[in-house]
């Protein structure tokens, strides 16, 4: 699921999740939750996520990859909720999903216009006080998405694999979309069109 900030990647691919039984794994959670717990390794992406700077890959890979290796063991695959986040660490998703036997079936693009984006997040940060939903690290993380995030896009577009999706909608009418679209790719996107487990260990 790849989006701006306040594109609803959480939401959607929560709602995803719950429609097909595919485990959700939400960088940006795994990260607030390291804080929460007062870890090192909280303690180390602290600041750089409250100035809305991208944590280092390799705490990324180290926090993600076993998270994703039990989720595909678990549910057989995974939506990956902003991350991969740059081409490199998609190269690197792509490398790890091989060694698991798993390839991406689909790339969600959120769209939405730049101020509906800053409004949601403002409602978020006065709603559940995140540190980086104040407007100045809004406007950093927007840059930041422009940046490094956005050329994702056409990484996925290039790979025949993007779905792109109006997020300046109601959640429903998005999700729907979200559905549908994939569903018109052969992607399941309900518990019943997954069918048995796609998962495979890779061999040897
Ligand atoms: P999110 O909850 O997806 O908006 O992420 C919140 C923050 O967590 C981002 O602004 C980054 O500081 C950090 N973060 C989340 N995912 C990644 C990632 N894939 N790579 C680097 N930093 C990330």
């Amino acid at each position: 699921m790849l989006a701006p900030p306040g594109g609803g990647k959480g939401l959607h691919s929560g709602r995803l999740s719950q429609a097909t039984g595919v485990a959700h794994v939400s960088s940006g959670e795994h990260l607030r939750a390291e804080i929460g717990r007062g870890t090192s390794l909280g303690r180390r992406v602290a600041s750089c996520m409250a100035r809305g700077d991208l944590v280092l890959d390799d705490l990324m890979f180290e926090i993600l990859t076993p998270v994703v290796v039990a989720a595909a063991r678990d549910t057989g695959g995974f939506i990956l909720d902003g991350f991969p986040r740059t081409v490199p660490q998609a190269l690197r998703t792509a490398a790890l999903g091989v060694e698991l036997g798993l390839v991406g079936d689909a790339a969600v693009y959120l769209t939405a216009p730049s101020q509906v984006l800053i409004d949601r997040m403002l409602a978020r940060g006065r709603r559940e006080g995140r540190a980086d939903d104040t407007p100045e690290v809004i406007g950093h993380r927007i840059e930041v998405f422009a940046q490094v995030t956005e050329p994702l896009v056409d990484y996925y577009a290039s790979r025949q694999i993007l779905v792109t999706v109006d997020a300046d909608r109601p959640p429903e009418e998005v999700q729907a979309d979200i559905r549908a679209q994939l569903a018109a790719r052969g992607v399941p996107a309900t518990r019943a069109a997954s069918g048995p487990r796609r998962f495979r260990p890779a061999s040897g």
